[in-house]
């Protein structure tokens, strides 16, 4: 397996639990874990190493458990036990595919998968096994996007990618306002200052922080990832240095 024609040797990819859901209201669409399992294995093939933090949005949010009268913590713990039925997918999908993936929590839950410890996860990595990061951070009150930075950082990522549903970051919601522009690069401060939704702040903060670069992309685009990685200049890259 040669990796010399990638501009990235290791990746951390974030995929949030609604782009599992595809065209259904909530749960897990297997047509698109078929698809993105099939488009990370282009990767793994290539000798890419990949890790992946998936989000729960599409079973339990904890905000919005808390809205509807429940315990903010007990409701993150909903998110972060939905994050996992989402990872268990996503492996199950890979190996069904002949890639080995490996799915790891950031609390124990031992009869399920592994615990995660950064060495462990390293060495899985090294083996070109895909590590499934589940259970985010394993505090309530953070998101997937935080343990996705987290996490990027803790591997020595070359670079978070963030597939979206839209092809990058842009002035303002382009499914509102029709004026509305996609930025190709921006520096850390401008999406913090702009206010521009990409994730939250402590994410990017913490990307910023650790020279992080962040692409944000449209992972539904057939290709897209694989573009990402050869370094194309797909979506919108973010990191440090002017703002444009
Ligand atoms: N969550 C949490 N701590 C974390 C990560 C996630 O408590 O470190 C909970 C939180 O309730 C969150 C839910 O898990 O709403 C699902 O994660 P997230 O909303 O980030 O998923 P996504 O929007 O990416 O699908």
């Amino acid at each position: 397996m040669s990796n010399k024609d990638n501009m990235y040797q290791r990746i951390l990819l974030k995929l949030s639990g609604e782009a599992l859901s595809g065209t259904l209201d909530s749960g897990i669409d297997p047509q698109v874990l078929a698809a993105f399992t099939s488009e990370i294995k282009q990767l793994v093939d290539d000798g890419v190493q990949v890790g992946l933090v998936i989000g729960g949005g599409n079973i339990f949010r904890g905000e919005q458990l808390a809205a509807a009268g429940m315990d903010r913590v007990a409701g993150d713990h909903m998110g972060m036990l939905a994050t996992v039925m989402n990872a268990i997918a996503m492996g199950d999908a890979f190996r069904r595919i002949g890639i080995d993936a490996r799915v790891m929590s950031a609390f124990p839950i031992g009869s399920v998968c592994e615990t995660y410890r950064r060495d462990d996860a390293v060495r899985h990595l090294n083996k070109n096994r895909v590590v499934i990061f589940s259970a985010g951070t394993g505090n309530p009150f953070f998101t997937t996007d935080s343990a996705a930075s987290l996490r990027a950082i803790e591997i020595g990522a070359d670079l978070m990618c963030k597939g979206t549903q839209v092809d990058g970051i842009y002035s303002s919601d382009p499914k509102i306002d029709p004026t509305a522009t996609r930025y190709t690069r921006l520096s850390y401060d401008e999406a913090i200052t702009r206010n521009l939704k990409v994730m939250d702040t402590t994410a990017i903060v913490l990307c910023r922080d650790h020279a992080m670069p962040l692409r944000v992309f449209d992972i539904h685009e057939k290709g897209n990832l694989k573009r990402v990685v050869n370094g194309e200049d797909v979506g919108t890259l973010v990191e440090c240095g002017d703002d444009s």
